[in-house]
């Protein structure tokens, strides 16, 4: 089959940021957070808005969550960093509604990964930006510590289910060997993702880089700004992340978060007809994915294959409307889809080279 065109495809995950907040307001005039600047309150409905597009597309896309509001005990009172009050704290937003929208970030149809707690800094000299890194570095060790252990703590009262293994930086600061990957990866992150183009100590090159053995992935530019609610989206998804921010999924009326919703299924469905795209079922076969698009050179039916890698899940997408056999690769599924032929394989991590 040397005359079959062989692609590996761009994975694409969506990912969306500052999931959590109950709260609308922008509250950084005032010392607060910026949570997500809408002109109401979020309810439940918003996380099945998650659900929804999750399901319509057959993904897990990822909620990048901030927990404060969460915080059913007022534990971040022994963390004073973390949020406006300091020793104050005192969390108004305990409630029913906790429980409700608890159970739809269970029920597994988005993987809501690790943001942050205050989403912030506080200190003596009041709010600074962000909660992991600020203008002079990573925050001191031990406080970053204590913001990860109260994120768990929180994830557990409210059980949230696994743990997340995904972190997107509070307002996209992170530097590349700034100290925080080894922390993060003791609490057992795998992969973060954030825009090289806001990355101190960014090196270039490919959308996957590493830091201390951690893979972090280029989230490149959103197709929409942060406080957008509401807005049909628009534009093209260049790199491996779609990546938006909670409103840009939302109704101004939770009521019509429905509407919002669809037009992100729109935009994002064609991407997995494309032969050169396709959207990652969850953020595991997107990495693996994504090491196997960035390495694998094809030789007409001969595919040479990255020694680094992160999985042994692989799709490829063939011009080809006969089914199509692999050697050195179980196939797990294959099917047609607008004239493309795509293959789901598990590839033994020893496996160098395939042959259609
Ligand atoms: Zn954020």
């Amino acid at each position: 089959m040397a005359d079959r065109a062989v692609s590996v495809p761009l994975p694409i995950q969506i990912v969306i940021d500052d999931v959590g907040w109950w709260s609308g307001a922008d509250g950084h005039q005032r010392g607060e957070p910026y949570r997500t600047g809408i002109a109401r309150d979020h309810v439940p409905a918003d996380y099945a808005a998650i659900a929804t597009l999750g399901r319509r597309l057959g993904v897990k896309p990822q909620a990048a969550m901030v927990l404060c509001e969460w915080d059913r005990t007022d534990r971040l009172r022994g963390v004073p960093s973390s949020q406006w009050m300091g020793a104050e704290w005192r969390n108004r937003w305990v409630g029913p509604w906790l429980d409700e929208a608890a159970s739809i970030v269970r029920a597994g149809d988005f993987e809501p990964v690790l943001h942050g707690v205050g989403h912030e800094w506080w200190d003596e000299q009041g709010m600074s930006r962000a909660e992991w890194f600020g203008p002079d570095g990573m925050r001191p060790a031990a406080a970053v510590r204590a913001h990860l252990d109260a994120f768990l703590a929180i994830w557990a009262e409210n059980r949230l289910g696994p743990v997340p293994t995904a972190f997107v930086p509070c307002a996209f600061l992170y530097t590349l060997g700034g100290g925080l990957a080894p922390l993060l990866a003791e609490y057992g992150i795998t992969s973060v993702s954030t825009p090289y183009g806001r990355m101190v100590g960014a090196r270039g090159g490919t959308c996957l880089d590493w830091d201390d053995g951690l893979p972090v992935v280029d989230r490149g530019r959103d197709l929409l700004p942060w406080h957008a609610l509401g807005q049909a989206p628009s534009g093209e998804v260049l790199g491996p992340v779609c990546g938006m921010h909670w409103p840009n999924l939302l109704h101004l009326d939770p009521a019509r978060n429905d509407e919002v919703v669809a037009g992100w299924v729109g935009l994002l469905a064609p991407y997995d007809q494309r032969p050169d795209r396709m959207l990652a079922p969850d953020t595991a076969r997107w990495l693996s994915q994504l090491t196997y698009h960035l390495g694998t050179t094809v030789r007409g039916a001969v595919l040479d294959l990255p020694a680094r890698r992160l999985g042994r899940w692989l799709r490829l997408k063939v011009d080809s409307e006969a089914p199509v056999t692999v050697d050195g690769a179980t196939v797990l599924a294959q099917g047609l889809s607008d004239g493309w032929r795509w293959l789901d394989l598990d590839v033994p991590p020893d496996t160098r080279q395939l042959r259609l």
